[in-house]
Parts: C-alpha cells; sequence; structure tokens
C-alpha cells in the first residue's frame, strides 16, 4: 500500500500531456485540450482528449477517462500501486512502499489465523462441552441411582 499523502504528491506533479506522450500518442494543441486519435480503440479521427488544466483525458469514441495514474494503468495493464510508483519515478518523487501494508498484511494473516483457530477451538470445546454433559447426566443418573 502507498499513502495517501504519497499518491496525491505523485499527481500533483504528474503532467497529463507528458505522461500521454510517453505512450507515443500524437497529441494536436486544439484550443484549451490536446486532441489524438484514442489509444484506447481504433479510430481515425481524433476524438480523444486531454485537457491540461484538470490533468485528465476523456475520450468522446469509446468514452474511457481518467487521470495520469488511470492512464498508465490502462496502457501497463499494471495495478494502482504499480502506477504510481512508476509515475513517482518518473517525476523523481520519494514514496514511502509499503512497510504498514506487510505489516497489515502480517496482521491480516494473523488474524485470519486466529479466526480459523478460534473456529477450531470453539468446535472442540462445544463437542468436549456436549460430552461434559452427557458425562454429568449419565454421573447424575447414577449419583440418582445410587441415592
Ligand atoms: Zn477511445
Amino acid at each position: 500500500m502507498i499513502k495517501q499523502s504519497d499518491i496525491d504528491r505523485v499527481l500533483d506533479a504528474c503532467n497529463i500531456v507528458d505522461v500521454v506522450k510517453d505512450y507515443n500518442v500524437n497529441l494536436k494543441q486544439k484550443g484549451r485540450y490536446l486532441f489524438a486519435c484514442c489509444p484506447f480503440h481504433e479510430e481515425k479521427t481524433g476524438s480523444f482528449c486531454v485537457a491540461p488544466e484538470t490533468d485528465t483525458y476523456h475520450c468522446f469514441g469509446c468514452r474511457e477517462h481518467g487521470n495520469s495514474i488511470s492512464f498508465v494503468i490502462k496502457q501497463e495493464g499494471c495495478s494502482f500501486p504499480e502506477a504510481v510508483k512508476k509515475l513517482a519515478e518518473k517525476y523523481n518523487i520519494d514514496i514511502e512502499e509499503s512497510e504498514p501494508s506487510a505489516k497489515e498484511q502480517m496482521e491480516r494473516k494473523q488474524k485470519e489465523a486466529m479466526y480459523i483457530a478460534n473456529d477450531i477451538l470453539a468446535k472442540y470445546y462445544h463437542e468436549l462441552l456436549l460430552k461434559n454433559a452427557e458425562a454429568c447426566k449419565y454421573a447424575y443418573g447414577r449419583w440418582n441411582e445410587d441415592l
């Protein structure tokens, strides 16, 4: 897991135009926006629009849209953290990587193990209790007979 503050810093540094151009998308300025043939679907006219003001992109053809991170995810077919790391590298941003998440994962595993153990223990004690109850009843009966 990457800290939210680090993700924000990466996003702040990202320039969607640069990021898109890294993937050989031939962007052409049209007023406030840049257009290109969409990298996500086959087309001959550019309906892929990049908005530098909001650092986002939108395709009027296939409706694909998002920011620099989602663009990298789509292009690379990678995970969210991988995309953030890639962009952090591009912009020389140090991000703190997943020490707490490794711990969290460990804790999660331990919790799961505990849960399973508890479940087994609960069943064990339940059986023991049932047997004990039988034993008690038996003993009680014997005791009654003895009277
Ligand atoms: Zn498209």
